[in-house]
């Protein structure tokens, strides 16, 4: 995972550093508050450790920068400031944690952990696949240029094959994903819906995004581009 780290204690920094470097994790460092929040607008970091007392910007105003940029970030406060007041308002800015200093960093890696598993879903807040990109937020979809209106539904089938690119998928296990609940295996709503989506997804001339595997499925094929 790559990490970025603000914090303007080099001791801290170093100690952050090595730990994390020895879990596999790569690292990213900021010494202001200005910096870290142009760093945490780089798609490739993952989660951000924050630290509140911060120069030129301090830790609440990073805070806000990134939340209006990339609202499902995973971002730990490290606060040095035992006071409920501090983390109180680092909550309500929008942080996911916060971790008093001094730390155990076995505590840390714990906090790391319980980030990453509950931002596993929506990781980043985009899916792109070759020109086509999906905004899970804004629930926009977008063909190279030309942005395309979905239903619920199928966006959801459009989110689910993303999510699967290349593999081989059954009608009922579509079926289960997106409609939720045990369907008629010999309803044809998974075609259906197929059909809706290429229609508005693909491009008049050339080959579908979604192949039909015959007897089984469908396979997500991303686009080129
Ligand atoms: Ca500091």
């Amino acid at each position: 995972m790559r990490i970025l780290i603000v914090e303007d204690e080099a001791a801290i920094v170093r100690f952050l550093e090595r730990g994390l470097a020895a879990h596999g994790h790569q690292l990213v460092s900021a010494d202001n508050g200005e910096e870290g929040a142009r760093l945490a607008a780089d798609e490739s970091v993952e989660l951000v450790l924050l630290d509140i007392s911060l120069p030129q910007l301090d830790g609440h105003r990073v805070l806000e920068r990134i939340r209006a940029e990339r609202p499902t970030l995973p971002v730990l406060m490290l606060t040095a400031r035992d006071d409920v007041k501090n983390k109180v308002s680092a909550l309500n800015a929008g942080a996911d944690d916060y971790l008093t200093k001094p730390f155990a960093f076995e505590e840390l890696l714990a906090r790391l952990h319980a980030l990453t598993r509950r931002s596993d879903q929506p990781q980043s807040s985009r899916i792109e696949s070759g020109d086509l990109r999906v905004d899970l937020l804004s629930r926009q979809v977008w063909r190279a240029d030309k942005k395309i209106e979905l239903s619920s539904r199928e966006f959801a089938l459009l989110e689910y094959f993303m999510r699967h690119p290349g593999q081989v998928l059954s009608r009922q296990q579509i079926l289960s994903a997106i409609w939720d609940y045990a369907f008629d295996p010999g309803s044809n709503v998974v075609d259906v819906y197929v059909r809706y989506l290429r229609r508005k997804i693909d491009l008049p001339g050339e080959q579908s995004c979604i192949a039909t595997v015959r007897g089984v499925g469908y396979r997500f094929e991303p686009p080129a581009g």
